[in-house]
């Protein structure tokens, strides 16, 4: 939030566009063999062999997907790739290269956009994926990302929103809720900081749901664990907006209802406490908080014994006729029909 006056600021003008383009993906190093050409002709060549190729692509737009006042570029960088790798998991592929575009106007200087793709870049290692073009343009205002992501798979491990049939269990990874909580503390020191400058937010008490906002990971690990197990689910999506709208979107393509299961859903303690400091109801925050980037997966019941007791799955309900409809059952065992709240950039 301080910025450094002593910081290095570079017009983006001095470098021209092909310059700056140059400067930014200079590191970028190809590692996957589908790869055949990357960034610098006219399009980037791909070979997927026998294997099939899943597309997705998400933008970001400064003001509503981000907040440069408490959002480091680096971080937000490497959120965007992520974001999007949690699409292709979703699917059930392996992530293989990304595309990023950028719209950039002139209060941005090259050192900002260093950090940005230094974000960009670490992801790509982590995630062990190509950075293979993009485009770059300027915005009168402010800054928007769009990344495009590609995966492979075999025909065989492709799984859809649509395949789930009623008795099947519903299992989500990881735990749910943090980032939203994470995004009410960022929000509370921004205007604690816009009353007193000199106020250095103190975050201890809440490194990992604020960890959970700026730099989320998605689940690469979930294809290679669930292979292992010898367990492919019949449905899959990843919680982006939130479970219960994910829960909804599995429902509703797969033609069925669920039982969602409140004392099952998986809460970090730091969520808990968080959650009563700021009095909001932590069910509330896990079903609607969003930018979790688990996954979330129905299975056969044959599977149970497979990942019963694994500590990165929790079996949080299972799936019903479609006319017995969606709910949650409460602690006090009442049902509560499943409403999406999310995220709603178009109404709020
Ligand atoms: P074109 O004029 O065909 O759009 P560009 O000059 O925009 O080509 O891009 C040159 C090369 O640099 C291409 O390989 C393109 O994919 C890549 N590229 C352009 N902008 C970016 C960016 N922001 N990040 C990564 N690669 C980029
Ligand atoms: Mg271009």
């Amino acid at each position: 939030m301080i910025e450094d006056k002593n910081q290095q600021r570079t017009q983006l003008s001095d470098l021209g566009e092909f310059g700056l383009i140059d400067h930014l993906t200079k590191n970028f190093k190809i590692k996957q063999s589908s790869t055949v050409k990357g960034i610098g002709d006219d399009a980037a060549v791909l070979n997927f062999e026998d294997q099939k190729v899943v597309v997705t692509t998400d933008l970001l737009v400064e003001g509503v997907h981000f907040d440069l006042s408490y959002v480091p570029l680096k971080h937000l960088g490497y959120k965007a790739v992520v974001v999007n790798l949690s699409d292709v998991y979703a699917m059930n592929a392996k992530a293989t290269q990304v595309t990023v575009s950028i719209a950039v106007s002139n209060r941005f200087p090259l050192e900002a956009l260093e950090d940005l793709y230094a974000g960009i870049e670490t992801a790509a290692k982590i995630y062990d994926i190509d950075v293979v073009g993009g485009d770059t343009t300027s915005s009168n205002t402010g800054l928007l990302i769009s990344v495009t992501a590609l995966g492979a798979l075999s025909e065989d491990d492709v799984v859809y929103r649509n395949g789930a049939k009623p008795n099947d269990l519903l299992v989500v990874t990881g735990d749910v809720g943090a980032a939203y909580m994470g995004l009410q503390v960022l929000e509370r020191e921004k205007e604690v900081y816009k009353v007193n400058p000199n106020n250095q937010p103190d975050l201890e008490p809440y490194t990992y749901i604020v960890e959970r906002q700026l730099k989320p990971e998605a689940r690469k690990d979930i294809k290679e664990l669930l292979k292992g197990l010898d367990v492919k689910p019949t449905s899959m999506i990843d919680v982006s907006d939130g479970l219960s709208s994910e829960i909804i979107h599995l429902c509703k393509q797969s033609d069925v209802g669920c039982d969602l299961y409140e004392n099952k859903l998986p809460l970090d303690p730091q969520v808990i406490s968080v959650c009563e400091e700021f009095n909001i109801d932590s069910t509330t925050v896990a079903l609607n908080g969003g930018e979790d980037y688990e996954l979330l997966f129905t299975i056969s019941q044959e599977d149970f014994m497979k990942i019963k007791g694994n500590p990165n799955f929790s079996i949080i309900g299972f799936m019903k006729e479609s006319k017995e409809g969606m709910h949650l059952v409460t602690r006090a065992d009442t049902r509560i029909p499943i409403k999406a709240q999310g995220w709603k950039n178009f109404n709020d």
